[in-house]
């Protein structure tokens, strides 16, 4: 008789049930279909037994015991052993003395602690503002799936009793407590955005639907991190919110422009329809400390080529424009936004604008680099110009970003010498440049 693959009701079978007991047949014990698993599983009992840790003086009952039980208990029992045999070899207890320490955490009443969720809070913007919220005393819970974030971000906070991180991707629901949700989950830089283009669109799309459903059953005020991009190549400069944009609904950026042109629909549907508090920030080219190294994004890529004596690599002619805000300011700007009282969308950038190829020239001397600056084959569909309009920014919440770009890139070139000592050798573009973590392509997207 061939062996037959025991189905998922063989296990359920109750000694208090006569309706589930296997049908009873003369066929031998040992022919029986669930004899195999039974032997398998008793082995490895008999193998737990005797391994040192039990050190000879084990109660458990002996091999002649489990002849008696039924199916379903021996693997109850065997099963309980197993957990109970790991967990003891895999736990190790914190050592007495070891404490760690925290930055400092501003101490203020329980009435006025929030309860914050940071989708996204392990990546570069979202560590950032992390940081903020948890000194001014709030309570964070962060949601990652770690595709471009980093534990080590957040590595200061973690064990922190108002800091929690719960690794899990937006795309799946997600049922928690909180009073805002700042909703920054996305991939952010070109490369990493189109690695994986289906992904990137369920991520703005099923993410935005997700966070904001919890948002209504909570009533939680949820805030958007939208983006420039929605203006994609814009015909007008600068761009001012009441532009409409010019973007290729197929093109290469299309997955995360148009993903975050529904997400930004979507948030205001569930304002009209859903009564949702929602703010939306449309963020402008944003550096600063924990950009990923292999980001590929122009600001991480010309300073880690520049301090590698690389060639510093401009897409196209390099008269394509871009402004850049240091992180703190755009921080700073979405805290305002999230606590005040506008909700329509706001531009958040620095408008002090760059040709990339003034730009690289700025980095090379920042850097004091001997690089070579060279052209390679522009990028389909890469905006012209960009610069925001931010005077709604400014009537609006009284903001306006105040770290001189200068500034903002010492801090910044600082930072990616440290994470060179660390690393060695980095390509952040190119073919050979590393993928973002755990990105294996797979059927499911
Ligand atoms: P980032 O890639 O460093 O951070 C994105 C974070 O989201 C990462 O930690 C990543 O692991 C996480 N994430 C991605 N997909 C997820 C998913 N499906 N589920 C859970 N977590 C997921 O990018 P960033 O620069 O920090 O950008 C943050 C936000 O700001 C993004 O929404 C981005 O669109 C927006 N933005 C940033 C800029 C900028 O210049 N940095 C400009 C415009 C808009
Ligand atoms: N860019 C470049 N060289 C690089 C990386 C980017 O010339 O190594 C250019 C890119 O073509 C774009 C600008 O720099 O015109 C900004 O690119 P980034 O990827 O930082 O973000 P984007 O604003 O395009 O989303």
């Amino acid at each position: 008789m061939k062996y037959r693959k025991p189905k998922d009701s063989d296990s359920d079978y109750s000694d208090s049930d006569p309706s589930m007991m296997p049908p009873q047949n003369s066929t031998p014990f040992y022919r029986q279909s669930w004899f195999l698993p039974i032997l398998l599983l008793m082995t490895i009992l008999l193998w737990l037994q005797f391994t040192p840790s039990n050190n000879g003086k084990d109660k458990s009952p002996k091999h002649s015991d489990f002849l008696s039980l039924s199916p379903a208990e021996l693997k109850d029992i065997i099963s309980s052993e197993i957990r109970s045999h790991l967990i003891s070899k895999s736990v190790e207890l914190p050592k007495q003395g070891e404490f760690k320490s925290y930055p400092p955490v501003k101490v203020i009443p329980d009435q006025d602690r929030l309860r914050i969720c940071v989708t996204g809070g392990s990546g570069f913007v979202g560590s950032h503002l992390v940081d903020r919220l948890m000194m001014a005393g709030h309570h964070i819970i962060v949601i990652d799936n770690m595709f471009t974030g980093r534990q080590k971000n957040v590595a200061q906070w973690l064990g922190h009793p108002n800091f929690q991180l719960i690794i899990h991707d937006v795309i799946n629901p997600i049922m928690l407590e909180v009073d805002q949700i700042y909703h920054l989950a996305c991939p952010a830089s070109p490369p990493h955005y189109q690695y994986n283009p289906i992904k990137t669109i369920k991520t703005s799309t099923e993410g935005t639907m997700n966070m904001l459903g919890l948002a209504k059953r909570v009533k939680a005020r949820m805030l958007l991190t939208s983006t420039s991009e929605v203006y994609g190549d814009p015909q007008i400069s600068p761009q001012k919110e009441d532009y409409w944009g010019h973007v290729n609904p197929i093109g290469p950026r299309a997955c995360y422009d148009e993903g975050k042109r529904v997400a930004e629909t979507m948030m205001y549907a569930y304002e009209s329809q859903g009564n949702v508090e929602v703010r939306v920030a449309r963020i402008f080219n944003t550096f600063g400390p924990r950009m990923h190294p292999n980001d590929g994004r122009v600001v991480s890529n010309f300073i880690i080529q520049a301090l590698q004596g690389k060639d510093i690599t401009i897409y196209g002619d390099g008269k394509q424009t871009r402004s850049f805000q240091f992180v703190d300011d755009l921080v700073e700007g979405l805290i305002r936004l999230m606590n005040g009282n506008y909700s329509q969308p706001v531009n958040i950038g620095n408008p002090e604008e760059y040709t990339v190829k003034e730009f690289a020239e700025l980095i090379k001397g920042l850097t004091k680099s001997n690089s070579s600056i060279r052209s390679l084959p522009a990028t389909k569909d890469d905006p012209k110009q960009r610069r925001p309009d931010i005077s709604t920014a400014l009537e609006q919440l009284g903001w306006k970003p105040i770290v001189p770009v200068t500034v903002g890139l010492e801090k910044t070139i600082q930072y990616f010498r440290k994470e060179l000592e660390e690393s060695g050798e980095i390509t952040p573009t190119g073919p050979n440049a590393s993928r973002p973590q755990n990105t294996m392509r797979h059927s499911e997207d």
